[in-house]
This record gives C-alpha cells, sequence and structure tokens, in this order.
C-alpha cells in the first residue's frame, strides 16, 4: 500500500514538474499524449500498471511514452516503501511524503528545464520546512540551512559550476537534514554528480536531483543507524 501511494504521488508530481515552468494549466489541464493530444482516460493514468498494459505506448498513436515517467513512479513508490518501513504509518511518514513530492517536482524541472521554480520553494518548500521544524530541534535546522547555503552560495560565486537555484534550494533540504547530517547529504550529492560527470561527459549538469537523491539517502542512513542503536 505504502508502494501504491508513493507511485501516485511520484505520478502526480512528474506532471506538476514538467508543467509548472511552461506556465501551463497544471492542476485542471487533463494529461494528454504529447504526440497525438488524445485526452487520456482514468484508466491509461494508473503508475506502472497502464505503462506496462499499454507496453510503454499511447492507445491511440501508438508512440511511445517516455520510460522515464515509469521511472520516476517506481522510484516515488521505493521511496515511500522504504521510509515506511522504517517510520511505519506515522506523522513522520507523511511528512516524508510530502518531501518526496517536492523532490520530484523540483528534479524534474530541473532535469527537463535546468530551472529550480521559486513557487515551488516558496510553496511547498518553506511550509514543508515549517512542519519538519515542529518535529526537529529548530536550531539545528536553522544552522544547517545557513551552511548548507554559505558553502554553496560560496561555490556558485567563486566556480560559478552551482546554479542560483541550487543554492536556495540547499536552504530548504539543509533545514530538513539539519546541521549533523548536512555534511553527509553534500558528500553524497558530489558523489552523484561526478558519476553523472564521468558518465556523460556533460560539463553542465542539473544538480537538483542528485541533491534531492542524497537528501532522501541521508534521511535514510540516519534511521538505520537508530534502528541499530536500538
Ligand atoms: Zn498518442
Amino acid at each position: 500500500m505504502a508502494f501504491v501511494i508513493g507511485t501516485i504521488i511520484a505520478s502526480f508530481s512528474y506532471v506538476v514538474g514538467v508543467r509548472l515552468p511552461q506556465q501551463q494549466n497544471w492542476w485542471w489541464a487533463r494529461s494528454q499524449c504529447p504526440h497525438c493530444q488524445h485526452m487520456l482516460h482514468w484508466y491509461e493514468l494508473v503508475p506502472l500498471l497502464s505503462f506496462i498494459w499499454q507496453r510503454g505506448r499511447c492507445r491511440r498513436c501508438h508512440a511511445r511514452i517516455s520510460w522515464q515517467y515509469m521511472a520516476v513512479e517506481l522510484i516515488g513508490g521505493l521511496v515511500s516503501a522504504l521510509f515506511f518501513t522504517v517510520y511505519g504509518a506515522s506523522l513522520q511518514w507523511l511528512l516524508l511524503l510530502c518531501l518526496l513530492m517536492f523532490c520530484v517536482i523540483v528534479s524534474v524541472a530541473d532535469a527537463l528545464y535546468m530551472i529550480v521554480p521559486n513557487r515551488v520553494l516558496l510553496f511547498v518548500g518553506i511550509p514543508l520546512c515549517a512542519l519538519y521544524s515542529l518535529q526537529q530541534d529548530v536550531y539545528s535546522m536553522i544552522v544547517g540551512a545557513a551552511v548548507g547555503f554559505t558553502l554553496l552560495y560560496t561555490l556558485h560565486r567563486i566556480t560559478g559550476g552551482v546554479g542560483a537555484g541550487d543554492v536556495k534550494l540547499i536552504f530548504i533540504l539543509g533545514a530538513i537534514v539539519q546541521i549533523q547530517q548536512l555534511f553527509m547529504l553534500l558528500f553524497i550529492a558530489c558523489l552523484m554528480g561526478f558519476c553523472f560527470f564521468f558518465w556523460k561527459r556533460q560539463h553542465i549538469m542539473p544538480f537538483a536531483p542528485a541533491l534531492c537523491a542524497a537528501t532522501l539517502i541521508t534521511l535514510y542512513i540516519e534511521q538505520l543507524q537508530w534502528l541499530t542503536l536500538y
């Protein structure tokens, strides 16, 4: 069940991430096939299953549907299920689902258009931090955000290798993982960045997906440590 909820959240967030930067009506517009503009029915929008059932093609024009759709849904489902095993059905797990939504929207927008939408940071990221502050030490959150922000801002000014959007993003993610886990987050993100660089040989890469993935991995490792301690 946790897996299914994760795929639905990822599926919805993916669409928001694709549409929001294009100024499209992301809330009301029905999904359609990008090739033939065929309006999709509800049974063509079931996460994972529709893709498998239709063998990755549009039902009308048989154009291929991007595999990224399914990859994002699958990752969302796995993240949700993995955290359910450590959190259980708790407030922390619900918070994690909100974080997952935020991460998918930001990552998709950055991967496709190389931007981190300010609206998402403001209207999803900030409230998310506020919710996390009910559960965590506010002081370590502020320090995490400030240190992460300062580090990436310095990198941004000196090398220009880090985008302004990434600097704003680490402010929110730094607060969520707090100062204790900030360096693990940055280490994992840089490691992913290097792997991507050697794999694609591309100088410019979207860094937000690496930061988001590193945040989720960091939070999970932290939980595992707690479990082994007790
Ligand atoms: Zn089509």
